[in-house]
């Protein structure tokens, strides 16, 4: 049983903001994969709900004359896998999330539910960090833009406020054209299981495809927050394929890092997950972009 205080269907964004603003206490609902399982934990026990479930505006992915991919919120993880646009243009992320949960999962949760919750381990974090996504929200005095860099706060935060509903996912051409990316999940079974540690890169080569041109590495549940290292990042430009470079970002990621022991996971544990996925997701990028990992 889902002990709920009051259900409100919202007809449009605007609507929904409507709802939010006059109920404090209200939380959104997209596909509940998170806010139901809450309820029945007793976390949001007797809480209200402003649904955002079915609002067309909040779906579907489209490609805007300067490039710039927009992704609704309200987009299941099955539609974006399946989208040809993420397939031709950012097939990362539709990996990524086709790593969640199982298929019913897939089904049901949807890209904005997990940017919105917060979490660390989200599957689409690390590959929207290294996408540069733009976050797009719409509150009582309009519409606002967040760099994902600036979207966590802690770990389940986020800066979103209580009225504000999260309107669409923007990735910018300039953030996609020309890189090769990969992510990997490291899990403690195959399906239906939080990732224990996730590795997003993403990689531009140089024209002859032999060095760094440009290179954006993200980890999920490696800090309190999705990351990226940054300083990896700058330390490796211009740098030839080869083992090298992987040395040098497994070992730079290291410093960048801050996971923690968990039941799933010791600290030390996902260090050397952070070490190998990272050389991992490089060596898989580079080929994506077109490289040779051996040349
Ligand atoms: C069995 C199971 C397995 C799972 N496995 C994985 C996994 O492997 N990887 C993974 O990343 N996640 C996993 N999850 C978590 C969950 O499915 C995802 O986080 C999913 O993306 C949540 O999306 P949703 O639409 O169902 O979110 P909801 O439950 O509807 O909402 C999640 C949060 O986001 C807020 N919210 C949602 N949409 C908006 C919006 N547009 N604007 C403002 N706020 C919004 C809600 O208020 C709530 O706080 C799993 C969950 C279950 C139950």
């Amino acid at each position: 049983m889902y002990d709920i205080e009051k259900y409100y269907q919202a007809v449009d964004v605007d609507d929904a903001v409507r709802a939010l603003s006059k109920d404090p206490e209200a939380v959104v609902i997209s596909g509940g994969s998170d806010v139901l399982i809450k309820i029945r934990e007793g976390k949001l026990a007797g809480c209200s709900l402003v649904s955002i479930h079915g609002i067309k505006e909040l779906e579907g992915i489209r490609v805007e004359e300067d490039g710039t991919i927009a992704i609704g919120p309200a987009t299941t993880f099955s539609h974006i896998t399946n989208n040809k646009i993420i397939q031709e243009l950012i097939p990362i992320l539709g990996d990524a999330v086709d790593m969640a949960g199982g298929p019913q999962l897939r089904n049901i949760g949807t890209v904005g539910g997990n940017v919105c919750n917060g979490v660390t381990s989200a599957d689409s974090a690390s590959s929207l960090c290294c996408l540069d996504a733009i976050l797009v929200l719409k509150g009582p005095k309009g519409m606002r833009e967040v760099p994902i860099s600036q979207w966590y706060t802690g770990p389940g935060r986020t800066v979103r406020e209580h009225e504000e509903v999260l309107v669409s996912i923007r990735i910018k051409k300039e953030n996609y054209e020309g890189y090769g990316g990969h992510y990997i999940k490291y899990g403690k079974r195959g399906a239906m299981e939080i990732a224990t540690l996730g590795c997003a890169v993403t990689v531009k080569l140089t024209e002859d495809k032999k060095q760094i041109a440009d290179l954006r590495l993200a980890y999920g549940v490696a800090a309190p927050t999705p990351i990226r290292c940054r300083e990896t990042e700058q330390s490796v430009i211009g740098m030839e394929i080869g083992e090298a470079l992987a040395e040098k970002v497994g070992k730079g990621a290291l410093t960048e890092v801050n996971p923690r022991s968990s039941w799933r996971a010791s600290k030390e544990f996902r260090l050397q997950l952070v070490e190998e996925l990272g050389k991992r997701a490089l060596r898989q990028a580079v080929i994506n972009a077109g490289g040779e990992w051996d040349a």
